[in-house]
């Protein structure tokens, strides 16, 4: 059997606590590999080595930093369907959406090119009597990410990325489900020229995730995951006194008014809806369409794009629309939520609970479910199922579609469809969300904006990647100075690059 280890000081190293955990197939639902799970001595042997190598880093100038990110940059292309492809067989994402992950990961490496420019800070001239004022953006020191399963690749590159070209070390901790592109951005990043020991990424579970947060070297951490993770490690990290970004989950709403092009509705929903199995933070889970013939016109649109959905595993490539959730016990919770709702009452339109593949028997796979008259008090309307499941909640009103939204307990990403520009408008100002999508249905921010929901869907002050990247991975120190005047030495006449 395969056994994938951790990446210490620039080599893969076997892991050595005994521990490890099973790495699947999701599409034939066999064992891959094993992945090593760290104990506390490894994580904390990983951040000492980091921190010995981070002060040099830190005094390298940032535009030699950047070129590291511009080299990396470049080989992610080289190596993207490479990448993609141990993506999916871990993950079970198709090909193309594979490709999606990389790349939104990409831009922000991209943007982190740009890292020199972040990191400028503020001066004042003459802020008193022969007085300068300045302030200086410094890395943390050792920062630290905790990555989830359903993006193995862009959000550890979302961490990274930020995080080593403001000169900090990093230590990746990234979900034991599928570790393997990790392992593959780490050496790509020692290709693009990173010295070693700056990023360190360190497999594991709960183990090495209070290790990172008692170890008492490392300054800053960022999470992505579920909340009930993510405020824990939010409260103990913080308890600690480092400072402590966690991104949680989701229950994305899409208002559909009377007005909106009904066509295009539906096929953003069934994308933003039933894409990556419903593995995303940014699914579309609950539509709320308002008025009663809204909501026939839309259940009648929605049925024949949902029946005609083709799942199956990655290797069909472009005829799959969707593959297999990630673990036997993914799938087991998501028709066990789809059970109460039939229960709770709500009508299944589209049943996919008997969902077989021919030769994927044991897969991880989950066919399509759309529900319609669902209410606030059932559990698939309270609940993050994290599956290929819509719930259609009928609203009379604009107003009570907008109080859905606003009433529920997550804040991640919500979206309108309508043709009225004043609803539109109405609506972006109000709701209590982190992310709007107006006739869009998955509005992820471009990396140089900022991506973060709100209420439960978020902890902490500053959101991923953008600006907030940088300011989150840097600390900030002014200086007031004030020197007796005089006349400096001689003159210098040659052109010099800053080495
Ligand atoms: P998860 O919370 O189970 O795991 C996330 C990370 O936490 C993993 O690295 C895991 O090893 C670690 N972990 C798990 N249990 C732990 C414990 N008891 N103590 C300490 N660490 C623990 O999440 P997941 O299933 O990997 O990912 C899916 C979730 O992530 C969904 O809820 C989804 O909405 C959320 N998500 C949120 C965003 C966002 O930006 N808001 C983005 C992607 C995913």
């Amino acid at each position: 059997m395969k056994e994938i280890g951790h990446w210490i000081n620039g080599k893969r190293v076997a892991g050595t606590s005994g521990r490890f955990a099973d790495v699947f197939n999701p599409a034939t639902g066999e064992v891959q590999a094993k992945v090593a799970l760290a104990s506390k001595a490894e994580l904390d042997a990983a951040v000492a080595a980091a921190a010995a190598a981070q002060p040099a880093w830190g005094a390298t100038n940032p535009q030699r930093r950047a070129r590291v990110m511009m080299e990396f940059v470049r080989l992610i292309n080289r190596d993207m369907d490479k990448l993609a492809e141990a993506l999916s067989s871990e993950h079970g994402k198709t090909f193309p959406d594979a490709k999606g992950d990389v790349q939104r990961g990409l831009e922000v490496i991209e943007f982190c090119i740009g890292a020199p420019h972040l990191l400028k800070g503020e001066f004042t001239d003459s802020a008193g009597p022969g007085i300068d004022m300045y302030s200086m953006r410094q890395p943390v020191g050792v920062a630290a990410g905790i990555t989830p399963f359903n993006f193995p690749a862009m959000i550890p590159l979302w961490k990274m990325g930020p995080a080593l070209s403001a000169g900090n070390a990093f230590i990746l901790k990234p979900s034991e489900r599928d570790p393997s592109v990790p392992l593959m951005l780490a050496e790509l990043l020692q290709e693009a020229g990173l010295p070693d020991g700056l990023l360190q990424v360190v497999n594991g579970d709960k183990e090495s995730v209070d290790a990172i947060l008692d170890n008492e070297t490392i300054g800053a951490v960022g999470f992505v995951g579920s909340t009930p993770i993510a405020s824990y490690i939010y409260s103990r990290g913080c308890a600690n006194g480092k400072r402590v970004q966690c991104f949680g989950g989701a229950k994305n709403h899409m208002i559909i008014m009377p007005d909106a092009d009904m066509e295009q509705a539906a096929d953003a929903l069934v994308g933003a809806g039933y894409g990556a199995a419903g593995e995303r933070c940014m699914a579309i889970s609950v539509a709320l369409p308002v008025g009663e013939e809204t909501a026939d016109r839309l259940i009648e649109a929605l049925v024949p794009r949902i029946e005609k959905l083709k799942v199956g595993p990655y290797t069909a490539g472009n005829d799959v629309d969707y593959g297999p959730v990630v673990t036997a016990a993914a799938k087991a919770n998501i028709l066990r939520l789809v059970e109460t709702g039939v229960e709770q009452g709500a009508k299944l339109v589209v049943d996919g609970r008997n969902f077989k593949l021919q030769g994927y028997e044991n897969g991880f796979f989950v066919g399509p479910h759309l529900f319609d008259h669902v209410t606030k008090d059932m559990d698939i309307y309270k609940t993050e199922i994290f599956g290929p499941v819509l719930s259609t909640v009928r609203c009379k009103t604009y107003e009570e579609a907008l109080g859905m939204a606003m009433d529920h307990e997550y804040g991640n990403g919500t979206a309108i469809f309508t043709r009225d520009g004043d609803t539109a408008r109405d609506f972006a100002h109000r709701v209590n969300v982190g992310m709007i999508g107006i006739n869009v249905p998955i509005p992820v921010p471009l990396a140089y904006h900022t991506f973060g929901g709100w209420k439960k869907s978020a902890f902490g002050d500053l959101n991923q990647h953008g600006p907030d990247a940088f300011r989150f991975y840097t600390r900030t120190k002014t200086i007031t100075s004030r020197w007796p005047s005089g006349i400096k030495e001689g003159s210098a006449f040659n052109f010099k690059a800053m080495d």
